[in-house]
């Protein structure tokens, strides 16, 4: 079980790199407001791969302290020594700045950018904790938990609670603005203290039974090729249909809160 004492200085930590992430990345429309507009992208660019590779690295950090931590306090007996792994790629990073600023609008840029860095920069944390736990004789599990009022997907990921890495990393994408939390666990007692995993799988259950029907029937009356517009790598067509109508139907109903 992971002590509330060690999650919430952890959550701490990480929203407070997250929170210095977005102040830094806000600060670029003024810094970069005087430079000739051809020069904007690649300006842009270099400062928000930057920003990312530095916030990222504290993520990182952020993590594998945790991770420590969380082994120690576990009593787990074989040597193991975790290690920052992790850096976004730098395609990714250019991706996000053409996307942002399509509109050649630096404000809204850099707005954008702010809500995608964080993604970024928590990926860090994810891919830390994954690495490690995929390398760690002791096998620890993963989770996602998630901050107050997150979205219906990643109230999804959190129904999933605690599981192997293997199965981890097939659920692993995160929005941006995305603030959960991962986190491994050592003993056979996968719980936080003071966490209601069950709240998030009842939330699945009631949100699956309440378009199940309707979601059946939407399907019976497709054509292949739409059904065929639903199949993704590693997942049945209609899986990934059903899991995204259920997310929208938790989306809808925490909204509704
Ligand atoms: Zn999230």
């Amino acid at each position: 079980m992971i002590s509330r004492e060690l999650f919430e200085q952890y959550a701490k930590a990480i929203d407070t790199n997250a929170d210095m992430l977005q102040a830094a990345v806000a600060q670029l429309e003024a810094k970069l407001s005087g430079i000739p507009p051809s020069e904007v992208e690649s300006a842009l660019t270099t400062a928000y791969m930057a920003l990312v590779a530095r916030y990222g690295s504290f993520a990182a950090a952020i993590a594998v302290d945790f991770y420590a931590h969380q082994r120690e306090a576990s009593g787990v007996a074989s040597a193991f020594v975790p290690e920052v792994s992790g850096t976004a790629p730098a395609w990714a990073l250019r991706w996000d700045v053409s996307d942002a600023y399509t509109g050649r609008d630096l404000a809204k840029a850099v707005e954008k950018l702010g809500g995608k860095s964080v993604q970024r920069v928590m990926e860090q944390a994810d891919d830390t904790l994954l690495q490690n736990a995929r390398h760690d004789p002791a096998r620890p599990r993963w989770a996602l938990v998630p901050h107050s009022g997150a979205c219906g997907w990643c109230a999804m990921l959190a129904s999933n609670g605690f599981v192997y890495v293997s199965e981890a990393t097939a659920n692993k994408s995160r929005h941006p603005n995305c603030r959960c939390r991962p986190v491994v666990d050592f003993d056979g007692d996968p719980l936080l203290e003071g966490y209601d995993h069950g709240r998030y799988e009842r939330e699945y259950f009631k949100a699956r039974k309440a378009i199940e029907d309707d979601a059946r029937k939407e399907w019976a009356a497709m054509s292949d090729d739409e059904r065929g517009r639903w199949k993704v790598k590693g997942k049945g067509a209609y899986d990934h249909y059903m899991r995204n109508r259920i997310t929208a139907q938790m989306d809808t109903r925490r909204a509704g809160e």
